[in-house]
């Protein structure tokens, strides 16, 4: 056996006053129980922590904002690696750059690079952590204006399956700094710090309207038609929940658009021929408008973890054609039928900035897809889960016909061939980089890419 250094960090085990917070994740479906949670500090406790768990053979899970929806940051019985303690931030005005701990949760960076007057195409729920998010991909408010969250990622710093520290850019190890952007994380190593670009967004424009439940089919097809011709400021969702919701609105589209109010105004009028129940058009400074779109959370993030706890799944497709009226009447079927009123599924627009990169550009290859779906079920008791698993598997097959791919950010372990699903054409590449910087597969877990073996 190698000589195991000695862990270091703030490290936590079943004996310790705090383990039991420290070892949960937001999806509150999975209880694993790990051995220990080593909160590193920074590159070199990642770099004792990976040494040591090879040299004990101990599994491994790597985390950051512990929102994977399927837990693949827990390990059972093995070693955490977490390095949401790493949350260094700077940002350089000169030459437009942010470099960022890699356990940095985005309302950190919302906060900080808003200030300077920048913007940063990250997701919207503020607790995602940026090292989840990046690795897969990343799909936002300004997902149309400034590409993935990804495509603004200069340079990474990561720590290999043998406590290596590799840097990874378009000039340094560019085969790993392509699969690091949409190949998922916890793949090829503990990333330690990102480099972003910045970009300058000042005030924004938001839009949200509603429509009542006997006007989803016309929505729907009204949305997905008019959201491909977009104006690429302007990026959009909508989310559509069945009809016992006690809120009227059963479709709610809304968006964030760089540019002034009269404008949007004016962007919005083909979507609005479906006359909405209700509409809102607000100009904000940008940390305003992202407010717009989620809870302002507790500056105790703990607090307002608790607080959103739940369990659930989510799982997703992309739709690269319009969906058809079978397709429309599919999701009317599956609303109906949705156990519990908070069930939902969301779309959410691509194009503009995203399908400017061919999809073998990065290792996200669902550029040229027209809109994300993510058919999302939450439940608070065990004795729901069947039926809630039940609906959304089922609804995410049946309009499987209608859709391709999944999103790897959005992980299903019911998903079939989820290495063609989320990787398509990219993924025997991506098992090729596998194969030369984690090629003994250190790095596992049950959705995790596998080593190419040259025959
Ligand atoms: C409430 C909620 C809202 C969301 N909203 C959006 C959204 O708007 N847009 C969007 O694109 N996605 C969204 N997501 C999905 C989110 O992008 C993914 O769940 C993402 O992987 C979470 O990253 P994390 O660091 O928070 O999670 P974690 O569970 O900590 O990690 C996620 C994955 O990355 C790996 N990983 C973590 N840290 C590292 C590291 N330092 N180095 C290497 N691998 C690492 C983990 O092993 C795991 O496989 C949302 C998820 C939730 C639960």
């Amino acid at each position: 056996m190698t000589q195991a250094p000695t862990l270091t960090g703030r490290i936590l085990t079943p004996s310790d006053p705090g383990f039991e917070l420290a070892r949960k994740n937001f999806n509150e479906r999975f209880n694993h129980q790990p051995k220990m949670v080593v909160f590193c500090q920074n590159r070199e406790d990642v770099q004792n922590a990976v040494k040591h768990a090879r040299a004990h053979q101990m599994k491994v899970a790597v985390r950051c904002g512990r929102h994977n929806y399927e837990c693949f940051s827990l390990v059972e019985d093995g070693m955490v690696i977490d390095v949401s303690d790493m949350t260094t931030l700077h940002i350089d005005s000169q030459s437009h750059t942010l470099q960022v701990g890699s356990g940095t949760q985005l309302i950190e960076i919302y906060t900080k690079v808003t200030q300077q007057g920048y913007g940063f195409p990250g997701g919207i729920c503020p607790t995602v952590g940026i090292s989840g998010l990046t690795l897969g991909g990343g799909i936002g408010l300004l997902t149309r204006y400034l590409g993935l969250t990804c495509d603004s990622l200069l340079e990474l710093e990561l720590v290999d399956s043998h406590g290596n520290l590799v840097t990874a850019s378009e000039t340094e190890n560019p085969d790993l700094f392509w699969a690091c952007r949409g190949g998922g994380g916890g793949n090829f190593g503990v990333v330690t710090r990102f480099k972003f670009k910045l970009h300058k967004v000042d005030q924004v424009s938001i839009f949200q309207a509603s429509w009542d439940w006997e006007k989803i089919p016309e929505v729907i097809d009204r949305w997905q038609r008019w959201g491909d011709t977009l104006d690429s400021r302007l990026t959009s969702i909508i989310m559509l929940h069945g009809p016992e919701k006690k809120d009227p609105g059963s479709a709610v589209a809304s968006g964030l658009f760089v540019g002034p109010e009269d404008e949007l105004h004016r962007i919005l009028e083909p979507l609005l021929e479906v006359k909405p129940r209700e509409l809102k058009v607000q100009s904000h400074p940008y940390f305003e408008g992202l407010k717009f779109f989620t809870d302002d959370p507790d500056p105790d993030w703990m607090a307002y973890w608790h607080g959103a706890h739940r369990k659930f799944k989510n799982t997703s497709a992309f739709a690269y054609e319009f969906l058809p009226p079978e397709g429309i009447e599919t999701i009317v079927r599956h609303l109906e039928q949705s156990p519990a009123p908070d069930n939902l599924v969301q779309f959410e627009t691509l194009g503009g900035k995203v399908s400017a990169l061919t999809e073998e550009a990065t290792a996200f290859p669902h550029r040229k897809a027209r809109f994300s779906l993510q058919y999302q079920a939450y439940w608070n008791e065990d004795s729901e889960e069947k039926e809630h698993l039940d609906w959304v598997n089922a609804f995410r097959k049946d309009m499987l016909p209608y859709t391709r791919g999944a999103y790897v950010n959005y992980p299903d372990v019911d998903v079939e061939d989820f290495m063609g699903m989320y990787y398509a054409q990219n993924q025997q590449k991506l098992a090729e980089v596998k194969a030369k910087y984690d090629p003994d597969g250190f790095f596992f877990f049950s959705q995790s890419i596998k080593p190419l073996v040259k025959k």
